[in-house]
Order: structure tokens, then C-alpha cells, then sequence
């Protein structure tokens, strides 16, 4: 059990108040951490910290190359603590092992990623209508504010602070309050690499007072966010004060279409992945399983076959296929939408309820639950329940298909399933969605953009589409006539 700090102007430092938050492990209740228990006082004394570093410290100063060799450093510094890392990941936030490791790697992969691209951000020169030199240059946006939710802990914190000082700027990160730990050991190895103080302040606490002052702040020039819906719309008000850039990464109901002709194996096991991974806790988990009405019941009769293999567990228990849910009142929120499909007249094919086996009873545990007999106007159809809950929706038609697959106010992920190379082209094309896949679900890379068409958010993270977000663009004109303008 590990005492931890707040990292603000590169002093680790408790809250103000002296509050403090114990986590415990949602799989089994134990106490695994204490972190302070920030509020609007800290979180101003980080932004405080961040905007003197812009404004004032070495960083401004720090060659395009020196950041990108600290950003290399510091992939090198996550990969060396990878073990670590993954075990605190589980324990603060109930994932399975080797999910943890799969994002411990893939953070390091992103630090370096935006490492590389740290000394390949370039303007461009413009032929314009007069004796003109004329410019554009790239520079930091200033103070970013960035807020992240309690699925991916680490993975989240590496996608905004790896593109954010790559480009120059300097960070106020607020990780989720229920999952800050492993943000908190980044804070220790960024000190260790060499960061220099107040480039990357990281305070710990609750959205209400502490996330808000981050939203709400002058001195914060960017706000990027990941989390729902409403909270994205509720810091997209609060960030209209000094008309902040930002960048918005929400929920979704995620259409995973599977035609007749795809390979059925293939789709069985894609759409329980889709569906499981991580708990369903997921923004672009493959929710709602659109099936041709063909391969309708044999499709859901080999998904229930293969449930048993979704071992519930420890994270850290060898075999485990599925941590808790993240808190108890998550997944009370979970059983409710169990409770309102059935009332809604869908059936239950497993699942539903919460493990009998007396070793789960102090975790937050829910089996996997897939719902058949599911229309598309139901609410377990229309909302994002963010748990191991599967709605399955029969079609008809390719064009029936599509229609109930845009019939969302999401737009974040989809996924086509079928052998017709055209079909598979046509439906994609016709898919109102920012990440897609075909005959796959959830591979996640660092090179390509990242993010949502409609109420799944603005903007987009990783890949060179992620730097454009940090960046400001100014346009230079040097005047080569020596002669007055001569105007008046
Ligand atoms: P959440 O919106 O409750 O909280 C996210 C973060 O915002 C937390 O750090 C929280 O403390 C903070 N916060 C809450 N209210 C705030 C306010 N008024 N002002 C400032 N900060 C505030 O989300 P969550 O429950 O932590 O995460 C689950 C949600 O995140 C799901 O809807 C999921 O779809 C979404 N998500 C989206 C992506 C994506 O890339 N699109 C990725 C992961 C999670």
C-alpha cells in the first residue's frame, strides 16, 4: 500500500485541505493506496505552475530534439518498470494482467511514437501576391488542462501528455479519481528522466471542484478530455469562458455488423472480444451485435458456448479473462440496465447477474451478459452502459443494416464482419464513425487518429492527426520591398 502525492512545479506535495482518498482493489475491496484528495486550490497551484513554465521556464527554450530524447527516455524508463506498472494497473483498476501489460507497452510505444515526431513538426513557406517572404511556423498552444476517466490509467495519460509536450506545451494532468496511481508513478519516472519542474503537474481529486477549475481557468490556453458525455458537455461549457482550444474523447454504442457470408469463427470470437475486453468498460467496445437474421441463433448459441471461457478473476489470478467492474456503484448502474432491458421485453441468452462463486463476493464482479430479442429503439440498445452487457440486434438487409448501425447519437467505432471485399468497402463507407474495422474489433494503434463523428466527441488523439491538437499556427510576412508603402 503506497503513499502517494501530487506532483505540482516538480514538488510532490499533499492537497491543501490535508484530505485524503483510500483506493481499494475493486476485485477484492483491499486498501491498495492513498493519494490527496485535491480541490480548486490545488488544481489552481498546478496551473499556476504550468503557465510559469510556459511562460517563463527553460522549456520554451528546450530544442525540438531535447524533448523528443526525453520523451525517448521516458518510454525506455516506462518499458524498464513495465512489471510495476501493470501490477499497480490491475489492482487500481481490476483489469486482467495481460490487458494491463498490453497497455503499459502500448504507453511506452506512445511516448515514443510522439518522441520521433517531436523534431518532424514543421511549417511551410506560401508564393503570395507581393514582394513578401511569407511563412507558417508551429508552436505550442501554452497550458494544456487534461482530464482522463478510470478505464485506461496509464494508457489515457500517455495519449494527452506525449502529443501535448512533444509540441512544447506544459500539462496540468487530472487522472480519474477512483484510478490516479499509475499516472502518479509516470509523474515519479518524467522527474527522473529530466522534465524540467512545472512542465508536467499532475493533481489528484474528484471532477467536481478540482476537474472544474481545470475547465473553467484562464490560464489554461487547451482542455482535452476524455470521459462521457455529459461530463464532456458539461467542460466544454465551463472551457467557453476564455474560448479554450479542446479536444473531446466520449462515449459510444458501438455497431459491430456481421454478415452471413463472414467467417463464422472469426465473428464469434470478434464479437465477444468487442463486447468483453476490459469488462465492456470500454468507449469504443463493440456493444451492439448487428447479425443477419441467418446466422442469427447459431451466432448467439457459439457465443453462449464460449462464455465459460470468460474466467472471471484477480486480474493478477493466472486465467483470468475478467476483472470487476470499477466501483460498486458502477456496477449497480450496470444491473439497472439489466433490469430495464428485461422490463423492456429483451431476453436474457446468460449472464445477467453477478458471479455465485463465494471468492468474487468483496470484488465488484458481473457476469457477462448478452441480451437477444433487442430492438433498436430500446435504452440497452440507445445508451452507453460501459459494462459487460452485449445487446444483439438481428437485420435484414445490408441497408437495414446501416441504418440501425448510424441510428445513434454516438459516432466514435463500428466494425463489419463479411468476406465481400466490396460489401465490406460499401458498408464502411457508408458508416458514421471515426474508428473502423473490418473482420477485427479494438486493435488501437498510436500511428492513426483517434476519436468520434457526433456526440462521440471533437477532434482527434495519436498519430500526426493527435499533434495538430497541440499546436498553434502563425503566418510571417517579411516585406522585401525597402521602398515606403506610400499609401497616404
Ligand atoms: P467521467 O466523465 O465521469 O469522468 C472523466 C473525468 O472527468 C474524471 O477525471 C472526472 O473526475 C472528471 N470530471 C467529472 N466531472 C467533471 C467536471 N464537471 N469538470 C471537470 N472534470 C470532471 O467518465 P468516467 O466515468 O471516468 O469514464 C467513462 C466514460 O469515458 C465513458 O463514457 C467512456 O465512453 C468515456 N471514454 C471515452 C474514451 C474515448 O476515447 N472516446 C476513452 C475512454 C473512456
Amino acid at each position: 500500500m503506497k503513499r502517494y502525492a501530487m506532483l505540482i512545479g516538480g514538488k510532490w506535495v499533499d492537497s491543501v485541505s490535508g484530505d485524503v482518498r483510500e483506493l481499494r482493489d475493486p476485485a477484492n475491496g483491499d486498501v491498495v493506496g492513498v493519494v490527496p484528495e485535491g480541490g480548486r486550490e490545488d488544481a489552481r497551484a498546478a496551473i499556476h505552475a504550468a503557465r510559469e513554465a510556459f511562460d517563463r521556464g527553460p522549456w520554451r527554450k528546450t530544442s525540438a530534439l531535447e524533448r523528443g530524447k526525453l520523451l525517448l527516455k521516458l518510454a525506455d524508463a516506462i518499458t524498464r518498470k513495465a512489471e510495476t506498472l501493470s501490477h499497480v494497473e490491475v489492482h487500481g483498476c481490476g483489469k486482467p494482467l495481460a490487458e494491463a501489460q498490453f497497455d503499459v507497452a502500448d504507453a511506452a510505444n506512445c511516448f515514443e511514437f510522439y518522441g520521433g515526431l517531436a523534431t518532424k513538426i514543421h511549417g511551410e513557406t506560401m508564393a503570395v501576391p507581393a514582394n513578401s517572404l511569407s511563412y507558417v511556423v508551429r508552436e505550442p498552444i501554452g497550458v494544456c488542462g487534461q482530464i482522463i476517466p478510470w478505464n485506461y490509467p496509464l494508457l489515457m495519460a500517455a495519449w494527452k501528455l506525449a502529443p501535448a509536450l512533444a509540441a512544447g506545451n506544459t500539462c496540468v494532468l487530472k487522472p480519474s479519481e477512483m484510478t490516479p496511481m499509475t499516472a502518479l508513478e509516470l509523474g515519479e519516472l518524467m522527474l527522473e528522466v529530466g522534465f524540467p519542474e512545472g512542465v508536467v503537474n499532475i493533481v489528484t481529486g474528484p471532477g467536481a471542484g478540482c476537474g472544474e477549475e481545470i475547465a473553467e481557468s484562464h490560464l489554461v490556453d487547451k482542455i482535452a478530455f476524455t470521459g462521457g458525455t455529459v461530463t464532456g458537455r458539461k467542460i466544454a461549457t465551463a472551457a467557453a469562458g476564455n474560448l479554450k482550444k479542446i479536444t473531446l474523447e466520449l462515449g459510444g454504442k458501438n455497431p459491430n455488423i456481421v454478415f452471413a457470408d463472414a467467417d463464422f469463427e472469426a465473428a464469434v470470437d470478434g464479437a465477444l472480444f468487442g463486447a468483453f475486453a476490459n469488462q465492456g468498460e470500454v468507449c469504443s467496445a463493440g456493444s451492439r451485435l448487428l447479425v443477419e437474421r441467418s446466422i442469427h441463433d447459431r451466432i448467439v448459441e457459439a457465443m453462449v458456448a464460449k462464455i465459460p471461457r470468460v474466467k472471471l478473476g484477480h486480474g493478477l489470478e493466472p486465467g483470468t479473462k475478467m476483472g470487476p467492474l470499477i466501483s460498486a456503484g458502477h456496477r449497480d448502474k450496470v444491473e439497472s440496465y439489466v433490469r430495464i432491458g428485461l422490463e423492456e421485453g429483451a431476453k436474457l441468452a446468460c449472464g445477467g447477474k453477478r458471479p455465485a462463486d463465494p471468492a468474487l463476493a468483496n470484488g465488484h464482479f458481473l457476469e457477462p451478459t448478452i441480451f437477444v430479442g433487442v430492438k433498436p429503439s430500446m435504452r440497452i440498445a440507445r445508451e452507453e452502459i460501459f459494462g459487460p452487457v452485449l445487446s444483439v440486434i438481428p437485420f435484414d438487409s445490408e441497408e437495414e443494416a446501416i441504418a440501425i448501425a448510424n441510428d445513434t447519437e454516438y459516432g466514435l467505432a463500428a466494425a463489419v464482419w463479411s468476406r465481400s471485399l466490396a460489401r465490406a468497402h460499401r458498408v464502411i463507407r457508408e458508416l458514421r464513425a471515426g474508428i473502423t474495422w473490418v473482420n477485427t474489433y479494438h486493435p488501437t494503434f498510436n500511428e492513426l487518429p483517434w476519436g468520434g463523428y457526433k456526440q462521440s466527441g471533437t477532434g482527434r488523439e495519436l498519430g500526426l492527426y493527435g499533434i495538430e491538437q497541440y499546436l498553434e499556427t502563425k503566418q510571417v510576412n517579411i516585406n522585401l520591398d525597402e521602398a515606403p508603402l506610400g499609401w497616404y
